[in-house]
């Protein structure tokens, strides 16, 4: 189960942190590290900070955008030093790593985690199922990025070892990559038949994804609702070229 989690790392800045993230990570048994565009790597400096976590770190993939380090996972999970306004469910560490372990034993996840400067933005934070947010001083609450992997990575081996797997729902359902080529096309087709007004979907796209995570669908109900939205799409250029009703 931990060989199918994947730790995210945003837009690092320091490379020290990226090597700290490797050493926290082979400590706590997980193994898959994944990070987006980091601002210096590879990195003297992260190596050194690696310590005996070389390999792990010699193998950590580097992508050019979130989506990328997303791809092939059925859910991603954010983690957000600040407690967030938006209407996202938020677990504690513990509860999170349950989640997680759970749909960890029925494929890939991810956890993310962002920049030092500003952690994640708000589109990052659409691709993430639920947050989870580590208990601290809330007049300081920014924890040091390796040292909150460390945080939640050591609730995921514990989780592990005790067998507390949460399995909300065991079926088969789409890759993110497959969900973000949906809301693309939903996003499209709403404003093409004139639903929604482009400067203002934002945050009608926002709630539509959280219907969409609560919802889950799997590939033929995805399709269903693909075709569903081009035919919509095709009625509206033929009405346009027949100049009246279909
Ligand atoms: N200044 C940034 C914090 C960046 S810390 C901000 O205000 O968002 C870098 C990353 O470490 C964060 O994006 C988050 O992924 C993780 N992190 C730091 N403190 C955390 C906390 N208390 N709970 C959960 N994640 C935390």
């Amino acid at each position: 189960m931990l060989g199918n989690i994947r730790i995210v790392l945003v837009e690092t800045t320091h490379p020290g942190n990226i090597g700290a993230v490797a050493r926290a990570m082979k400590n706590m048994c997980l193994e898959r590290l994944v990070l987006v565009n980091p601002r210096h790597y590879p990195s003297a400096e992260a190596t050194a900070r690696a310590s005996g976590a070389h390999a792990l770190l010699a193998n950590a993939r580097v992508c050019a955008s979130l989506d990328e380090a997303l791809a092939g996972c059925r859910l991603a999970a954010g983690s957000s030093a600040r407690l967030r306004s938006v209407e996202w469910p938020q677990y504690e560490p513990r509860e999170c790593a349950e989640r997680l372990l759970g749909e960890a034993g029925q494929g890939e996840v991810a956890l993310v985690f962002g920049r030092e400067s500003s952690g994640l933005t708000n589109a990052e934070l659409d691709r993430c199922r639920y947050l989870v947010h580590i208990p601290s001083n809330e007049a300081y609450s920014s924890l040091n990025l390796s040292q909150a992997v460390q945080v939640l990575s050591y609730e995921l081996l514990m989780a592990h070892r005790a067998g507390k797997a949460m399995v909300e729902e065991e079926r088969e359902v789409v890759p993110l990559e497959e969900m973000e080529g949906f809301y693309r096309h939903l996003e499209q087709a709403m404003e093409e038949v004139g639903f929604s007004d482009p400067r203002q979907s934002n945050k009608l796209q926002r709630r539509l994804r959280r219907l969409f995570f609560r919802a889950r669908p799997d590939k033929d109900e995805l399709n269903i609702l693909r075709g569903f939205l081009s035919a919509a799409q095709g009625r509206k250029s033929m009405r346009r070229k027949g100049g009246g009703e279909a």
